[in-house]
């Protein structure tokens, strides 16, 4: 880290000082100035170019999951019901035959219109990243449970910071940033899991600090585990609809070399 800011001196171009001499008396004054502009001298690498999707389509970098025509990239994922370019959970969970650590996930998804059940049983799923920490879906548009346990909430751990569900039947989105723990090799938790999580755009959980995996029957606890684990996706009874989902690996901020 350099303990003086770095300055290089900023002159007015040809172009500004013929614009400023346009402007009349204070051009004499204006145009022998000159500032020093700071810059940190950190050597940044080029951010890439990757092209955003148009609409609802995956960004350049995305890995999709499912694009509406097949679930060949999940295992248990023929137990589900694949028409009109989504998929509709039945029978079992599906869990990605790839493994992801540190993610940017989006998933879309629609609970039941036909309203049935009540609490934890009406609309229930729910994205499990690494396979332990649940993004609860939940039907919760005016359907009160627990509220560690309503949709968007971190399962047992924390509420979403508002209940931004749509009507049953309609379309919703997950963009999910999550960060994966890290363990000593000794199995200590060196530093927690987090997850940024928007429902429908709107910030539902922001940089939480997941306590461990989720558990219905027992306090959150961490178990030292692989770098990168599946993603899976809940089968709790209830006929889910998913469509696009997809995940972005780059998530992490660029590294500069520091003088
Ligand atoms: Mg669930």
């Amino acid at each position: 880290m350099p303990t003086h800011p770095i300055r290089r001196s900023v002159r007015l171009s040809a172009l500004s000082i013929c614009g400023v001499l346009l402007f009349g008396g204070a051009a004499a004054v204006l145009g022998a100035a000159a500032w020093d502009e700071y810059v940190s001298g950190i050597v940044w690498p080029e951010p890439e170019m990757v092209e955003p999707g148009i609409g609802t389509s995956p960004p350049s970098d995305a890995i999709v999951l499912f694009d509406g025509h097949d679930l060949l990239q999940w295992v248990d994922g023929e137990n589900w019901i694949i028409e009109n370019g989504y998929a509709i959970a039945s029978k079992t969970g599906i869990t990605t035959k790839q493994a992801f650590g540190d993610c940017q996930v989006h998933i879309e998804f629609a609970t039941p219109e036909v309203v049935e059940g009540e609490g934890q049983g009406r609309g229930n799923s729910g994205v499990y990243l690494m396979n332990k920490y649940e993004v609860q879906i939940l039907d919760s548009h005016g359907n009160k449970t627990y509220y560690d346990g309503q949709c968007a909430s971190i399962y047992k751990q924390q509420p979403p910071i508002v209940n931004a569900c749509r009507k049953p039947g309609e379309w919703q989105s997950y963009d999910i940033i999550f960060e994966a723990p890290r363990f000593t090799d000794d199995g200590k938790v060196a530093r927690p899991a987090h997850v940024t999580v928007l429902q429908n755009g709107i910030v539902v959980q922001n940089h939480f600090e997941i306590q461990g995996s989720s558990a219905w029957d027992k306090p959150a606890a961490y178990e030292p585990h692989a770098d990168k684990l599946p993603l899976h996706l809940q089968f709790h009874g209830n006929p889910i609809r998913f469509r696009n989902i997809w995940v972005r690996e780059r998530i992490q901020p660029l590294e500069g070399k520091r003088p």
